[in-house]
């Protein structure tokens, strides 16, 4: 069989989580190639919404202003808008989480998913311990004893690829989980959908309405609509009420006409993608030498734009800890608190995105019997946004924190930008820690309150900013040697 591969971490999938897994084992020092069944990246833009924790982690890589690069809202236009028609009728309209928020250097952010995953795609390339294998199907895997070997179809034959471990990010319908045996749990199907991406310019039509989300809800018509680029690309959710409708492509630019409230307006679709609202978080995030992330491990109502957010946060908590296993530098049993870490907090992003789709399916039961007063009450009473800004951060679950940001001087710098690369004491002026042999340490004046640390304490600090260890105050090298210690098993 020509063109064996040996590696030490295969990935499986080429899609967001996948490529910044690689990225983060790559630039840790570690080889690693994706495999991924497609000819190149997505091209339809499936999930827009850039929470600030994931903004924060682009940030760790130096990637956020390329991120950035199609921002195009501005405070005013963080709306969610609902109405009768995109042009016409309006029933309300709320702010999504306010972005000003003290609790991170960063804001979240609109990026088409084709122009995150071509980011990381292009930092990727730069990597030479990376590499993207397109056109490379994984057929089957089988884990030996010291490592796991996957069977390739490509365009020139079976391929055999071995590596010490494997990440599963496979995406919601993850072949690989389901070959393991591993199931995923959920409330089972909330609706079929079409992700229909079309362009269309409403000009003056939507003077004085420029929002993220439209919901579009009538007696006859359930619509949601994200803007692409603020202008004229578009995303619509149409909720397939029966299994007998298959809107062609005519039927959806009448559907388009009747949402948006103008009967001649020119509209082309790009693409059409479906797919199933059906929330299920995997029962293990980890099969012996294979780790699940992204959609693989935790699939999520696009209720609250956490779906891929929550794939990208876990990639980024599992890369480091692959990183210092494979170089020797922490025990296995370093691995086991990937799924500590991650599954309990996407079981509560699952509730949270399950109890937003919820709200959004009872204002679509009261427009389909055609109560819209009782609809628009409804939106007066969402609970939705405080608890989103909650998971928005998504940084603060149970024990598991990251470090607190707070600005190190006037040009926006943070205390995050000390993170990513190793582990890093965080010490008050007094603390006596420093020794050579130890990780790097900064100071830092005066400890955020919620800390609780004095100017003799210190922080110890993971690579991916969250807290290993603290000492409120008399921080010596010693406690340090053995909080270390006790961070690598
Ligand atoms: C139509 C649609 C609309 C969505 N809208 C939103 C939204 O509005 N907001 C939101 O937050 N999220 C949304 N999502 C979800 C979001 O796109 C996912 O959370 C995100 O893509 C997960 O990234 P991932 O890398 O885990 O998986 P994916 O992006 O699914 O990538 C998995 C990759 O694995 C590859 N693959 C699968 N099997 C194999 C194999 N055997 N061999 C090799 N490669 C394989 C696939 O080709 C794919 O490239 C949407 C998803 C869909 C499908």
């Amino acid at each position: 069989m020509p063109g064996n591969i040996e590696t030490s971490v295969l990935i499986i999938g080429g899609g967001p989580c996948g490529l910044l897994t690689a990225l983060l084992l790559a630039r840790a020092g570690v080889p690693c190639v994706i495999c991924e069944q497609h000819a190149g990246i997505s091209t339809h833009p499936k999930a827009m919404g850039i929470t600030r924790r994931t903004a924060e982690i682009f940030r760790q890589c130096g990637l956020l202003n390329e991120m950035k690069a199609l921002e195009f809202a501005t405070p005013e236009t963080q709306l969610i808008i609902w109405g009768g028609t995109l042009c016409g009728e309006e029933y309300g309209r709320a702010a999504l989480p306010d972005p000003n928020t003290r609790l991170s250097p960063c804001r979240p952010f609109h990026s088409p998913q084709p122009h995150t995953e071509q980011v990381l795609l292009n930092a990727l390339m730069a990597e030479p311990l990376a590499s993207v294998l397109f056109e490379h199907r994984v057929r089957h895997l089988r884990t030996l004893p010291q490592g796991v070997e996957l069977e390739l179809e490509t365009p020139g034959g079976p391929v055999m690829a071995r590596a010490e471990w494997a990440v599963a990010a496979d995406g919601a319908g993850s072949h690989t989980r389901k070959s393991l045996g591993v199931e995923a749990d959920g409330p089972g199907d909330l609706g079929h959908f079409l992700n229909v991406f079309f362009h269309a310019d409403f000009g003056a039509g939507l003077a004085g309405k420029s929002a993220l989300l439209y919901n579009i809800l009538r007696e006859d018509l359930v619509e949601f609509f994200v803007s692409v680029n603020g202008r004229d690309l578009w995303l619509m959710h149409h909720f397939l009420q029966s299994d007998n409708e298959v809107p062609k492509e005519d039927d959806l630019v009448g559907i388009i006409r009747s949402a948006a409230g103008i009967p001649d307006q020119r509209v082309k679709v790009l693409s059409v993608v479906p797919w199933v609202m059906s929330p299920k978080v995997a029962a293990r995030f980890r099969s012996d030498r294979i780790f699940f992330t992204g959609d693989a491990a935790a699939r999520l109502s696009p209720a609250g734009g956490m779906g891929m957010n929550t794939g990208l946060q876990s990639a980024h908590n599992l890369a480091w800890k692959l990183a210092a296993v494979i170089q020797g530098r922490a025990q296995e049993s370093l691995l086991d608190s990937y799924e500590k870490e991650r599954r309990g907090l996407s079981v509560a992003v699952m509730r949270h995105t399950n109890d937003n789709s919820g709200e959004v399916f009872q204002q679509v039961n009261c427009a389909l019997s055609g109560d819209i007063s009782g609809l628009k009450s409804l939106l007066q009473r969402s609970h939705r946004r405080e608890e989103d800004l909650r998971f928005d951060i998504g940084a603060f679950y149970g024990d598991h924190v990251r470090f607190p940001h707070a600005a190190t001087n006037g040009n926006g710098s943070s205390t995050l930008d000390w993170f990513g690369n190793g582990f890093v004491v965080v010490a008050g002026p007094q603390a006596a820690v420093g020794a050579p042999d130890l990780p790097r340490v900064e100071v830092l004046a005066e400890f955020s309150p919620e800390l609780g640390c004095g100017p003799d304490g210190a922080v110890l600090v993971r690579p991916d900013g969250f807290i290993a260890w603290k000492k409120v105050s008399g921080a010596t090298d010693e406690d340090i040697r053995t909080a270390l210690d006790a961070a690598l098993r």
